[in-house]
């Protein structure tokens, strides 16, 4: 199995839309998965993922549009005729039968002889770690055991595509970051076009190659993580993944401004000024004492006042009141030794941003 028997296929949605009465839970939604690639649909609650996600499992029939896996309309074929391998997020494990039985249901099911299934059984529940475990009973299985067994049933038959409805959301966070991190190798080496639902941005960073946002049940954005992170298209997606803040921006003669300071950009079209807001990430700030000389002359700095520091491990956040009026979050990586040189809560300070991290995004209409 760890040179498919199938060759990934691309997956390619056109035009796709699912209305119950007049809510349009997906509407007019195009996009194309490349062959073995690893996609995710990310969006929050009822932005129309799991429907997306059940039409093209076969579960839901579209209002209009179409599904493709390589060149072959699916959306007329019955879920089994699909050859499309899911993992439930209850896991929908079958409670009275073993882990072995569990994962040879779809075997039996495409009538496999005996022999085989005894040998992909086998081998799949190594892929998932879990070698020897095929006469466990499933109601002895912890939730990360159970979310293995689910993920080894819907590949054992070699699908085409793997569809994953929130896989990881019924484990604990520390559990859930290292199958993240093993679903991801899992894809690496069995080469799978797989598509994954998830409302956790972090998880949707970790294991895709492309994540593709969802608002209202339309597409927002598709796009690599970097991409995504780097380049929002607009305020919802920079909001969405990771954390910002936005500074509204004035037209001047000599280009954007925030509280009357200059903003330099590196990138390049801007939308029209009045819509235009300047993202930060916490990350990305700088922090320094006020110079009590002044301000420096040059563009992206903002002055304010450290209303609190949060210690919080690894890093800590300043929470900044600008003299513009809004309040920013710069954080600091922690290197101990600078602790007591930090400016505290109270402390004058000017934040600055390189013009390389300064972006642009449009506020919503
Ligand atoms: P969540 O993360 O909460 O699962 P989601 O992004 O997966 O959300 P969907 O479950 O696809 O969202 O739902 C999209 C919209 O469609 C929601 O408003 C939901 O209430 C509605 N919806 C989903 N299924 C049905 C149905 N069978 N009948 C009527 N409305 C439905």
């Amino acid at each position: 199995m760890n040179q498919p028997a199938t060759p990934a296929l691309p997956v390619r949605i056109q035009q796709l839309s699912k209305h119950f009465g007049s809510l349009r839970a997906v509407e007019d939604v195009s996009f194309d998965i490349r062959a073995g690639e690893f996609l995710t649909l990310l969006g929050p609650s009822g932005s129309g993922k799991t429907t997306l996600l059940m039409m093209i499992a076969g579960f839901s029939r579209p209002t209009r549009g179409s599904i493709r896996i390589a060149d072959q309309e699916i959306v007329h074929l019955p879920p089994h005729k699909r050859n499309i391998g899911m993992v439930f997020q209850n896991y929908a494990l079958f409670p009275h039968m073993s882990v072995g039985e569990n994962i040879a249901y779809p075997l039996r099911l495409r009538k496999r002889g005996r022999a085989e299934i005894e040998e992909r059984v086998r081998h799949v529940l190594d892929l998932v770690q879990l070698g020897g475990y095929q006469d466990r009973k499933v109601s002895q299985l912890s939730g990360g055991q159970r979310q293995r067994i689910a993920l080894a049933r819907a590949i054992v038959f070699e699908p085409r595509i793997l569809l994953m409805d929130e896989p990881l959301s019924a484990l604990d966070k520390q559990l859930r970051e290292t199958m993240q991190i093993e679903i991801r190798k899992l894809h690496d080496r069995l080469g799978m076009t797989t598509i994954s639902v998830t409302h956790d941005q972090r998880e949707a960073l970790t294991m895709s190659d492309r994540i593709a946002v969802f608002s209202h049940g339309r597409l927002a954005q598709i796009a690599s993580p970097t991409d995504l992170y780097e380049k929002p298209a607009n305020r919802f997606i920079a909001a969405f993944i990771g954390e910002s803040a936005f500074l509204p921006l004035t037209a001047t003669d000599h280009g954007l401004a925030y509280a009357g300071r200059p903003i330099e950009t590196a990138d390049g079209p801007r939308p029209a000024a009045g819509k235009a807001l300047l993202m930060l990430r916490p990350e990305r700030l700088k922090i320094a004492e006020a110079d009590p000389a002044g301000l420096p002359e040059g563009g992206n700095a903002f002055p304010g006042q450290v209303v609190t520091v949060v210690f919080q491990g690894d890093s800590l956040l300043f929470e900044v009141r600008l003299d513009g009026g809004d309040t920013v979050f710069a954080r600091l990586p922690n290197r101990a030794e600078d602790l007591r040189r930090l400016p505290q809560a109270g402390a004058r300070v000017t934040l600055s941003l390189d013009r390389a991290d300064a972006r642009i995004v449009q506020a919503e209409d």
